[in-house]
């Protein structure tokens, strides 16, 4: 993977590149927002959010405004309330300073691994919602929908079994992984998320207690 450091401190930025090329990957370091904005031609984001001239969150909605790329994000703020607007702003991850290279590459193999069991069909519809598991895109009603790399995967995941309530432990086992440390919370943002982009709470239901389940909408 070709992957887009975008920090301003060179001490990190110069390990995280170290880390990212030792494990394999191609890896370049931009140090601003500006510059980030500029870049492509990549396909992971490690984004810091104190950033010298636009900041990281900004940044990440920019970023997704245009593509569904992971974004992992970094902060030297470990606050719930960052966390929340991170995930919001439509990042995958989010690694708080100081975090292990270590942790950092399980993160990058956890947003970018597909949450679902392969099988060979790659569209699933259900009502107005198409969704292609190969160019990993969504429509509804013919229009795309851009959704996050996260936001697409548990859409994939309720869609292939409409109709079947999954209990939340379960989702953020197979969509996320057991690495990941923000158990619930998350799994309401990107949900409430997802009934946002499909233009309605009706999508998915919350089952109290238990978890959620796909409803199709005509
Ligand atoms: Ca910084």
């Amino acid at each position: 993977m070709q992957i887009l450091v975008v920090e301003d401190d060179h001490a990190i930025a110069e390990s995280i590149v170290a880390a990212l090329v030792a494990a394999g990957h191609g890896a370049q370091c931009v140090g601003s927002g500006g510059a980030a904005l500029a870049a492509d031609g990549y396909d992971l984001m490690i984004l810091d959010i104190g950033l010298p001239d636009i900041d990281g969150f900004d940044v990440c909605r920019r970023v997704r405004a245009v593509s569904q790329i992971p974004i992992i994000m970094l902060t030297a703020r470990n606050d719930e309330i960052d966390r929340v607007i991170g995930l919001e702003s439509g990042a995958d991850d989010y690694l708080a300073k100081p975090f292990s290279l270590r942790e950092l590459l399980a993160r990058i193999k956890a947003v970018t691994r597909r949450g679902v069991v392969q099988s060979s069909q790659t569209t699933f519809k259900c009502g107005l919602v198409v969704l292609d598991t190969a160019s990993r895109r969504v429509t509804l009603g013919g229009s795309e929908v851009i959704l996050t790399a996260k936001e697409f995967d548990l859409l994939e995941y309720l869609v292939r079994d409409p109709g079947r309530v999954h209990r939340r432990q379960e989702i953020m086992e197979s969509v996320w992984d057991m690495n990941w440390y923000g158990p619930t919370k998350t799994l309401d943002v990107h949900i409430a998320s997802l009934r946002r982009k499909l233009g309605s709470p009706d999508w998915i239901e919350s089952v109290r207690g238990v978890g959620f389940r796909f409803v199709e909408q005509k």
